[in-house]
């Protein structure tokens, strides 16, 4: 965990993690708390939406 996502957890309470696109494979930050709520995300390499699964 970098220093810049420890102090974000400190202030906001608004974590992100890294999540694994499945069309392209590429790995981007998304907040937390759309993979709680199942809310489809934007990839930014392939430029698709897609719902992580955890
Ligand atoms: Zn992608």
């Amino acid at each position: 965990m970098s220093f810049l996502n420890y102090a974000m957890k400190l202030i906001g309470g608004a974590s992100t993690t890294s999540v694994t696109c499945p069309n392209c494979g590429l790995k981007s930050i998304q907040p937390a708390s759309k993979i709680r709520l199942k809310q489809a995300m934007l990839c930014p390499g392939c430029k698709s939406l897609f719902v992580a699964s955890r």
